[in-house]
């Protein structure tokens, strides 16, 4: 049997090493951590999404405010939003969630966004200062994935590691995450020839592509680490289902995270840790 990746649980201690932070940081400074989101359109995951950080931040002592814009807002009205809330010293972490509404240019938007406010990690400066080697939130779902192997003592130096997924907001930042930690890292995508062939050398194996099940467990080598970001609806299903075919793949994997329950609780809590983080550097607090 494989070592069960819980982040169901992992996340709820470190919500809780969060809440308490956060209590400390209020009575030592009366800073109180503060995540703005912004919210365009009417995209319901993203609602579904807002709505569960918004009680996470409420249950930690975390203040938590959603600026919410119709689908037929201007790019204009969302970037002068954004302009006054990083102008604005008592919101310490902005989220600009994805999708914006289509017109609007995404990634225009989040260059506008402060790196210092950027808990999200996805904008071009905090990607640019994460390839750089500097200190910047890293994207939210790729360092959920690493604080769970960390909190599991998995060894990432020296392991080869495979990524399958090229997106920003996932695989790229995952297999930067990987090689700072010391990883040999292959990033595969939808033109990677032979892909199981690839999958079957790595001893850390990432699945970030959004089709239900695609890696299978022949396509795993034994012994291997698998962590799949994957969130698949599919019909007739009762839960949704990831990346990765977690019968097959528990049958070879060493350890592997379950969908649900294993890498998608590890983002909010990523989200929640990096907006402590921004409001204790606010308040200049050095532990
Ligand atoms: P994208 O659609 O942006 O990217 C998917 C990536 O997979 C692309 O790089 C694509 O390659 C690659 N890909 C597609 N088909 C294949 C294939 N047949 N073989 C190899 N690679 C392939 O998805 P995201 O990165 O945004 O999300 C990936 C998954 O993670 C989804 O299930 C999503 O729901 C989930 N997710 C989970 C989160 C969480 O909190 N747990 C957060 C965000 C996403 P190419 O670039 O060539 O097109």
């Amino acid at each position: 049997m494989p070592i069960i990746l819980d982040g169901n649980a992992t996340s709820k201690t470190i919500r809780a090493e969060i809440k308490a932070d956060v209590a400390r940081l209020v009575a030592e400074t009366g800073v109180k951590p503060v995540l703005a989101a912004i919210l365009a359109g009417d995209n319901p995951a993203s609602q579904t999404y807002v709505a569960m950080k918004e009680r996470q931040c409420g249950r930690a002592g975390m203040g938590s405010i959603t600026y919410p814009f119709p689908s037929t807002a201007s790019q204009a009205e969302v970037e002068d939003c954004l302009a006054k809330l990083n102008a604005d010293p008592s919101v310490h972490g902005i989220l600009i969630q994805h999708p914006l509404p289509s017109g609007m240019d995404e990634t225009a938007v989040l260059a506008q966004l402060d790196p210092q406010k950027d808990v999200d990690g996805i904008s071009p400066l905090s990607m640019g200062m994460l390839l750089a080697g500097m200190d910047a939130f890293h994207a939210c779902t790729p360092e959920g994935m690493m604080e769970l192997m960390r909190r599991y003592d998995i060894p990432v130096q020296g392991k080869h590691a495979v990524v399958v997924g090229r997106s920003v907001i996932l695989g790229k930042p995952m297999a930067v995450l990987l090689l700072a930690a010391n990883a040999t890292v292959t990033i595969c995508h939808s033109r990677t020839p032979n892909l199981a062939e690839i999958t079957r050398q790595a001893d850390i194996l990432c699945a970030a592509v959004g089709k239900a099940e695609m890696i299978t467990g022949d396509m795993i080598k034994p012994g291997a680490v698998v962590l799949d970001a994957g969130y698949n609806r599919v019909a007739g299903r009762d839960t949704d289902v990831g990346d990765v075919e977690y019968a097959t793949a528990s049958a070879v994997a060493s350890a592997i995270t379950p969908v649900p329950g294993g890498v998608g609780p590890m983002t909010i809590a990523t989200l929640m840790q990096n907006t402590l983080t921004a409001a204790k550097r606010a308040a200049g607090v050095a532990w």
